[in-house]
């Protein structure tokens, strides 16, 4: 038995569409779905808006099962990789996973857990937090790591 959480965006094509049918393609797996939010872009700051949601899921899967499972929705959703960072129609990242009650660490670049950057983003954080007030990230309460990064434009949409 394992638990992940992921974090989900688009900024392409139908984007809330886009990130409900995340949500339904894992079903009855899904614990927890955050709010729709819109967020300005990071890292590339020249392209339009995001939308970001977090899940939480339980699976069976181990966590390279899962990361195709992403991937596989990703391209159903004909996602292009172009620029780094840049404009998509879909990217599901897995933020954390435990399996069996244990936190899985990797540091594998193909898949690395923690995402290791997801200390750093705001709209990762803000939308886990609602459906996960008491998880920790590295060490620390998700709600403290989140008072330390900026979270200018963020904005709740809608239930997902
Ligand atoms: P970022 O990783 O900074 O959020 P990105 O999502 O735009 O950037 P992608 O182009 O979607 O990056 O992914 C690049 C690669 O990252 C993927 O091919 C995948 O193998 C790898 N990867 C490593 N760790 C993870 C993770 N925790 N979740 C999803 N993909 C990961
Ligand atoms: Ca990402
Ligand atoms: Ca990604």
């Amino acid at each position: 038995m394992a638990q992940a959480l992921l974090s989900i965006g688009s900024n392409v094509g139908d984007s809330a569409a886009l990130l409900r049918g995340v949500r339904d393609a894992f079903g009855t797996q899904v614990l927890g779905a955050s709010s729709l939010y819109r967020t300005p872009p990071w890292g590339v700051l020249d392209q339009p808006d995001f939308f970001n949601a977090a899940l939480l899921i339980s699976v069976d899967d181990t966590p390279e099962q899962l990361l195709l499972r992403c991937q596989e929705l990703e391209a159903q959703a004909n996602r292009v990789r172009e620029q780094r960072w840049g404009p998509r129609t879909l990217d599901v990242d897995i933020i954390q996973m435990h399996v069996d009650g244990e936190e899985v660490r990797s540091e594998d670049p193909h898949l690395t857990l923690p995402h290791p950057r997801a200390h750093l983003r705001a709209f990762v954080l803000l939308p886990w937090l609602e459906i996960q007030p008491d998880a920790t990230l590295g060490g620390r309460r998700i709600a403290d790591v989140l008072a330390e990064v900026d979270r200018e434009g963020i904005e709740r949409v809608e239930p997902l």
